[in-house]
């Protein structure tokens, strides 16, 4: 006999735990299904920590308008529940001419999406306020930040139970069957549950799990992709005191500089297409390639001075010759499941925007 539950959320990464939360303050009772034996150790464990702008994405793109709105509700989150974090700022450095042109195409597209604090620095500018740089141009973005993750999730979490949630761990999704009136769901362990809601948010498990809800047609389910980002840590004192990034190459942001809240310096994420997600061990070789680039704008970078650190998934949905795609966020209005909302893709900006993502599941699903 299955357990009748109100709404079903798998996963309890950032964004399945800031969906949780909004269902539940909106007062749904809700029942967060995780695989692992603790919250938040997949991909919202294996990231830059970066609060981003809002800088890059295509006008009107979910990635966009959620960026935007979840950097501000973020700032105010830390602010209000004491999570750690810094409005460090950002650059983006131009090292070569071709690149100063660039520079004013990433400030219109900042700006198309809300974002005008953008200020272009010439590189005496810029040096003046990062003495070890190199380069042509730089635009600084004030409102970048880095955010302890750890911190935001427990918190999250913490709203979640507050409001009457609940997390269970080691707790793996394994078949699902939608129905007229609820979505029957089995546990890996056999339990059975009869939920009105489920949202998965099972990061980049999604597409595989939605493959397994029987009666949502198979057209809804996008195929999985899955981009490896490398990190390689700094040995000694960080350079820089803002983030620094290249202008972006085309699958991800090239290798910067992002800080830790400690001050530790790490470089990276590159982009390695890889097959499986679970295939997280950082290959010391892939370091050489750095170097090289790093130099571009910082050619004090001492030989040696790399270590392999983590790699983090991203859950793609386009692969390495196709354009990147937006946020995937489909509900009933989108399948014709009553009751399921799948997130799909939900790679960077999701840190950024999952208290965004929270309110506009909580939307989606107040329409059907
Ligand atoms: C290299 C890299 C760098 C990034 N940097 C940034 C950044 O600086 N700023 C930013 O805003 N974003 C960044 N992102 C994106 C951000 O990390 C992700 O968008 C976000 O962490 C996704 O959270 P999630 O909850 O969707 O996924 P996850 O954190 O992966 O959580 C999914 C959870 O679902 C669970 N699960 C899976 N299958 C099942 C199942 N069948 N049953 C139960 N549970 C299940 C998993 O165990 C996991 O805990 C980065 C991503 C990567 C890969």
């Amino acid at each position: 006999m299955a357990e009748p539950v109100d709404c079903v959320v798998v996963g309890a990464g950032v964004v399945g735990l800031a969906v949780a939360r909004a269902l539940a303050l909106a007062g749904r009772e809700v029942l967060v299904l995780e695989a692992c034996e603790a919250i938040g150790t997949q991909t919202s464990a294996r990231n830059s920590e970066v609060i981003h702008a809002g800088i890059y994405y295509a006008a009107g793109s979910l990635k966009a308008r959620l960026c935007v709105r979840g950097k501000a509700l973020l700032y105010d989150y830390c602010a209000q529940r004491g999570v750690a974090h810094r409005r460090c700022g950002k650059f983006i450095v131009a090292t070569t001419p071709g690149q100063v042109a660039q520079l004013q195409s990433i400030r219109e597209r900042a700006a198309a999406n809300g974002v005008t604090d953008l200020v272009l620095l010439d590189a005496v500018q810029a040096r003046a306020l990062e003495p070890a740089l190199q380069c042509l141009a730089a635009l600084h973005s004030p409102s970048t930040g880095i955010v302890d993750s750890h911190a935001l999730m427990l918190a999250l979490q913490g709203d979640l139970e507050h409001a009457g949630g609940v997390v269970a761990l080691n707790a793996p999704l394994d078949t699902a069957e939608c129905a007229q009136d609820a979505i029957d769901l089995r546990a890996a362990d056999g339990t059975c549950l009869s939920a009105r809601t489920v949202v998965n948010a099972a990061g980049v498990g999604a597409p595989a799990l939605a493959a397994r809800f029987a009666g949502l047609d198979a057209r809804h389910v996008p195929q999985a992709y899955f981009a490896k980002g490398n990190y390689f840590t700094l040995a000694g004192r960080a350079p820089f005191a803002r983030l620094i990034y290249p202008v972006p190459e085309a699958a991800g942001l090239g290798v910067h500089l992002t800080l830790d809240l400690g001050g530790q310096a790490r470089f990276g994420p590159d982009v390695q297409w890889v097959d499986r997600p679970d295939d997280l061990h950082v290959q010391p070789e892939r370091g050489d390639a750095f170097y090289a680039e790093i130099r571009k704008y910082w050619p004090a970078l001492p030989d040696g001075a790399l270590q392999p650190a983590y790699a983090g998934m991203r859950p793609k949905i386009s692969g390495p010759d196709e354009p990147a795609r937006d946020f995937c966020i489909q509900g009933p209005q989108d399948h014709g499941v009553r009751g399921l909302v799948n997130l799909f893709g939900i790679e960077s900006p999701g840190l950024t925007s999952a208290l965004a993502i929270g309110e506009w599941v909580v939307s989606l699903l107040s329409k059907q």
